[in-house]
């Protein structure tokens, strides 16, 4: 076994999620505030998956602000609650990885929102790529049960 290095590598500011925050890559939006925003996993491992990430810089749980933490999970809440009426879901799965050893794949903060229902078993983990209207469809619930839509 070799010793742990508690130093998480540095910010990548141009990861995937960085250049979705920054408008310079498209994505299914479904919520935004100041400190958060949130739209559709791309490969969804459910109908109805959604990633909430902090709007501030950090690359995992490793090095993010408290305070962002706490702001994410507000909007975790949220999502979860519109997922249940949006996707008639019986529960909600809630994952979050760090580091290639721990499964993580996109190097800024976020967390994984998913409906579920009972018996249905959740699809791999970057899998296939959702069709975009179907997503769009999906993002447009959510923001309906949200209260958003316009
Ligand atoms: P993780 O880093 O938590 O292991 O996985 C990254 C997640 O981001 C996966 O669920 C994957 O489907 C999703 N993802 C990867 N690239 C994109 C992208 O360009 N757009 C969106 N919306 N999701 C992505």
């Amino acid at each position: 076994m070799t010793t742990a290095n508690p130093t998480p590598a540095s910010y990548d500011n141009d990861n995937i999620f960085a250049k979705i925050l920054r408008g310079e890559l498209p994505c299914h939006k479904v919520y935004e505030d100041d400190a958060t925003f949130a739209f559709m996993d791309i490969m969804p491992r459910a109908d109805g998956h959604t990633l909430v990430i902090p709007k501030n810089p950090s690359r995992n749980m490793l090095d993010v602000d408290p305070k962002d933490i706490a702001a994410v999970m507000e909007t975790v809440q949220k999502i979860a609650r519109a997922q249940m009426t949006a996707f008639g879901a019986e529960g909600i799965t809630i994952q979050q990885f760090n580091e290639p050893a721990g499964g993580q794949v996109v190097f800024h903060l976020h967390m994984h929102v998913i409906p579920r229902h009972d018996g249905i078993k959740l699809k791999p983990h970057t899998g296939d790529m959702a069709d975009g209207d179907l997503l769009a469809g999906h993002a447009q619930a959510l923001k309906k049960a949200l209260g958003t839509s316009e």
